[in-house]
């Protein structure tokens, strides 16, 4: 193992992080966290229990009550996530490896794309901690009547392996600008950024109590904060499978819930598209993060008259992907997050070729000296859009091409789907692009371009992708309440 490495595993925090301190589990209970790369154990993390989730529900409803956070001055609220912003970004390396070592992505993405926009997502929100704020409304009769927005409480952070601070912070950060307090349950197999961001936020000025971390198995932690009647909001991404679950138990306490789930996102190539770009934007669309990207691009829907020539363009980049150490710079396709999950991607590429699409490349296990779960990039082509890897989402490096006749047939392709978190369209035909991006069922639509984010631009699912919208200003609604006041003038 590196230097480098062996420093940031030996200064990363693995305790559970409740009222301002690490601490063990009560019951003394831990997991091990494994470089998918290197199969190796990276270090062992404290597991909370139910006696760890109440305490850690108990500080954040001391912190958010005692009025420490809320009703400090919401410039000075927005000065401390600034803060995490800039150290965020002063730490930038050793965060980005404990990334790539805890989930496999190559450290090009996690220094370059995910740590910094960590940061951004916390500067972004630092300026809105001052800027919501009420109406005064011309109520009937001699009455003064305003609205107040008002904080929800304690925020219960519930994320996945895929971007494990990423998806973290596209939670914190607005949830802690309007005033929230926090507990955050990272995935089990990425528990390291979140544990270190605690570290991060404590001596970037934020009160003990208001962001709590508590690892641990999502059916004992995820499920008591879904339980418990002291969390006012879950904010969860992940599966649809489970979410539904949550959205079930919730109806207990009545929570606020968003929720950001899978995906099967349509890729819509046009004839008159620029191919050259199409095929970048096809290639890093499914591929970019493993293709362990909720939004990833898996189905790609190409016009029959240039089907054959585009998908030779998008192999011949795939196979450039070639899987490698994910510490190394120049590495673009690092391991699959799991055995587990490797073991999930290969079977869907055995459930393709069984149904009778054609493997065109990859789709195999390419261990680095006999170690990592590795897969090189896998296109099918002959694929229909009924068969399971057209319908199901893979989370993998797996790609189902399917040809289209003409406009209304992709279209009506593109949306046959019970997903709907993102797609795109390329086209040179300004008409046709807002058309079909007017017409396909996502909450995100790319036009000419694929897989862009901003702190600033909304993100979320329609159909059975979720609910509720995350960055930008329409995330701020999910983590405040509106209070109208009438004064009686009389
Ligand atoms: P997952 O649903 O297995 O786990 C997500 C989190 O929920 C983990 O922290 C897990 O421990 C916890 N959890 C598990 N069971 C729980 C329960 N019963 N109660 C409460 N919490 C529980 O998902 P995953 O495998 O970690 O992530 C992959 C999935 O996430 C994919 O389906 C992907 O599409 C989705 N995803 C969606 C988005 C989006 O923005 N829409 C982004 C990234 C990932």
């Amino acid at each position: 193992m590196p230097t480098e490495v062996v420093d940031v595993i030996r200064g990363a925090p693995n305790k559970l992080y409740i009222a301002g301190e690490f601490r063990d589990a009560t019951g003394g209970g831990k997991f091990a966290t494994f470089n998918p790369a290197t199969e190796e154990m990276i270090t062992e993390v404290a597991s909370a229990g139910l006696e760890d989730v109440d305490a850690a529900v108990a500080s954040a409803r001391k912190a958010f009550e005692s009025g420490d956070w809320r009703e400090m001055s919401a410039r000075e609220r927005g000065r401390i996530l600034w803060r995490i912003g800039e150290l965020l970004r002063a730490n930038v390396e050793e965060v980005a490896i404990l990334e790539t070592i805890d989930n496999g992505k190559p450290i090009f993405e996690s220094l370059y794309v995910d740590i910094p926009m960590v940061s951004e997502v916390f500067q972004y929100y630092a300026g809105w901690a001052d800027k919501m704020h009420g109406e005064v409304v011309p109520v009937s009769g001699k009455a003064l009547d305003y609205t107040l927005r008002e904080p929800l409480g304690v925020i219960a952070a519930i994320v996945p392996w895929n971007f494990p601070l990423l998806l973290a912070s596209w939670k914190i950060a607005p949830a802690l600008a309007m005033g929230n307090t926090v507990i955050v349950k990272p995935a089990s197999n990425t528990p390291l950024t979140a544990l270190k961001l605690a570290e991060i936020a404590a001596e970037a000025g934020l009160p003990p109590g208001v962001l709590n971390i508590v690892p641990g198995r999502g059916s004992v932690v995820g499920n008591a904060l879904v339980e418990h009647p002291d969390v006012a909001k879950i904010a969860f991404t992940g599966e649809t499978a489970t979410g539904q679950g949550i959205l079930r138990k919730s109806a207990d306490t009545l929570k606020k819930i968003t929720l950001e789930l899978g995906g099967k996102s349509p890729n819509v190539v046009f004839a008159d598209a620029d191919l050259k770009a199409a095929a970048a934007g096809a290639t890093i669309g499914i591929f970019y993060g493993k293709g362990e990207v909720c939004a990833a691009g898996s189905r790609l829907f190409v016009a029959k008259s240039v089907a054959e020539e585009f998908i030779e363009k998008v192999i011949e980049r795939a196979e450039k992907m070639v899987p490698g150490d994910p510490m190394d710079p120049k590495t673009r396709m690092g391991a699959l997050v799991s055995k587990n999950q490797m073991e999930t991607v290969l079977g869907y590429v055995e459930a393709g070729k069984a149904e009778g699409a054609r493997l065109r490349t990859g789709g195999d296990h390419v261990p680095i000296d006999g170690k990592g779960y590795f897969l090189r990039p896998a296109v099918f082509d002959k694929v229909d859009n009924n068969m399971t890897i057209a319908q199901e989402e893979i989370f993998g490096p797996v790609l189902a091409a399917i040809v289209f006749e003409d406009e209304e047939h992709a279209i009506s392709q593109a949306n046959d789907n019970p997903y709907g978190l993102a797609a795109a369209v390329w086209t040179r035909d300004v008409g046709r692009a807002h058309r079909v991006a007017s017409k396909l069922k996502a909450g995100t639509v790319w036009v000419n371009t694929y897989n862009r984010y901003d702190a600033a631009a909304p993100f979320g699912g329609y159909k059975e992708s979720g609910y509720g919208r995350e960055l930008g200003m329409h995330a701020l609604e999910h983590y405040t309440q509106v209070k109208n006041v009438w004064v009686d003038l009389s």
